[in-house]
């Protein structure tokens, strides 16, 4: 815990921490010392960890990384860091994210983007580190701590994993509690590790799991031994390839990565087939109606009065103007973008157009899946990310549009509920971290880690 501070105040630069809690680390780490000293070794015990800002932490500041929960020090401790903590994990601060989990590159934050650690060969470019849980993955990938949350609505798990060279996995959803973690997009939202390695994944999302009765969606089925499932035998396991994924002008390093990683999975042992996703292409606009309508409904809270800032009034100003210089001045202007497309999408006149037809394609994504794992398939292979990591500012100054492409590979098993894990595999011409994703069947990490740790 002594070497993380210490990494970490070293590490500013990389803007991955946006609130230290050194006196909370060390007393936790004392605790530890003493748990393991009595005999007890909880599966996370001493080990030092990061939380992202979208976790609520009991008297730590929990902003989301928004000027709309400025000052916001909740009550209460979400039930994935309360997990971690009981398991015997030591939290070192806060990290940086995009606003509200709204990116895909941590550039929307209140605090400014955190940088990734790695560079392209000599240039000095600062690049991301992927979003929306950036400071996770930068946190990760630079040392400053063995393990991290983060949070993935539509890939800001196994996106920042694959731009960062570290390992991400989003559960099924449902697997871990969403209680206390800032809502964005609440049928897609789902808490996971990121770590250094598969091993590291299986052992902390053991900690992060579980029934939990305070989230009405979380189910209540029994939690396999993550760890125990590492076995390295993936004889007999069958590995589809989703020709959709193929997307054109797809770069051919990434191109390379994919067949390099499907002959590993079969030098394993495993079969390859071809498979058909015949809906992946409808799933980018779809996930881009579902989430900033249920984000427009869920940030309706920041309304000035119950969390965080309000704006200052002029004589004569009413509640409704209240609303809107609080609304205008906490939010920014991707959250503001969300809201407005939310907004109409959801509106009586254009409601079946976009909204009731987003979710009859997520049905359709769905079903596609559903199909290719009863004709046998356990998992399947995909890259992560159409490309490496950017240079900071160099998608953020584009149209939105372009940014929101970033999403092409990992939204459909958001849209579907499935896990979905990024592992580091390779790295580009220019000496940087690529990922590949493997997906798995509902309920499947154990299998899922397991066959991840070929690809190591
Ligand atoms: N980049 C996607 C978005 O901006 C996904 C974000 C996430 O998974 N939280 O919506």
């Amino acid at each position: 815990t002594e070497a993380c501070l210490t990494a970490i105040d070293a590490a500013d630069a990389l803007n991955a921490f946006v609130h230290k809690t050194p006196e909370i680390a060390l007393e936790r780490a004392r605790a530890a010392d003493a748990r393991l000293q009595a005999g007890e070794a909880p599966a996370m015990c001493g080990i030092p960890v990061g939380i992202k800002d979208l976790f609520c932490t009991e008297g730590v500041p929990s902003q989301a990384a928004s000027n709309i929960l400025k000052g916001f020090r909740p009550e209460y401790e979400s039930t994935v860091s309360a997990q971690l903590r009981d398991a015997g994990a030591v939290m070192l601060g806060k990290l940086n994210m995009d606003e509200f989990a709204m990116g895909s590159s941590n550039e929307s934050s209140c605090y400014g983007n955190a940088v990734n650690p790695w560079r392209r060969g000599n240039d000095a470019t600062p690049l991301t580190p992927g979003g929306s849980s950036g400071g996770s993955a930068s946190a990760v990938a630079a040392d400053l701590c063995l393990g991290a949350t983060g949070t993935d609505t539509g890939g800001s798990i196994r996106q920042p994993a694959a731009f960062t060279g570290t390992v991400g996995i989003k559960p099924t959803y449902g697997r871990c509690s969403r209680w206390g973690i800032v809502a964005f997009a609440s049928s897609l939202d789902q808490a996971g590790p990121m770590t250094k390695t598969v091993r590291d994944a299986a052992i902390m999302l053991g900690a992060m799991v579980g029934h939990d009765p305070k989230d009405s969606t979380s189910a209540d089925i029994p939690v396999p031994d993550f760890e125990a499932a590492l076995t390295g035998d993936i004889r007999g396991k069958t590995i589809g390839i989703p020709r959709e994924y193929r997307m054109d002008g797809m770069p051919e390093e990434i191109e390379k990565l994919w067949s390099d990683g499907t002959a590993m999975l079969k030098d394993a042992g495993a079969r390859i087939t071809d498979i058909s996703l015949p809906h992946t292409k409808y799933a980018l606009p779809a996930y881009y109606v579902i989430a900033p309508a249920e984000a427009s409904s869920n940030l309706a809270r920041y309304d000035g009065v119950r969390y965080g800032h309000r704006a200052k009034l002029a004589p004569g100003d009413g509640i409704t103007e209240m609303y809107e210089k609080t609304r205008a001045e906490g939010f920014g202007p991707e959250v503001q973008r969300r809201v407005m497309v939310g907004t109409y999408v959801l509106s009586a006149g254009f409601y079946d157009a976009y909204y009731n037809r987003a979710r009859r394609v997520r049905a359709l994504i769905k079903r596609d899946f559903d199909e290719a794992f009863a004709a046998g398939v356990d998992a399947i292979l995909t890259p992560a990310t159409p490309s490496s990591a950017f240079g900071l500012g160099e998608m953020a100054d584009a149209d939105p549009v372009a940014m929101y492409l970033n999403d092409v590979f990992t939204v459909t098993v958001n849209l579907a509920g499935l896990p979905g894990i990024s592992v580091p595999t390779g790295l580009d011409s220019r000496g940087l971290p690529l990922g590949l994703q493997l997906i798995g069947k509902p309920w499947g990490e154990a299998d899922l880690l397991n066959t991840a740790q070929v690809l190591e």
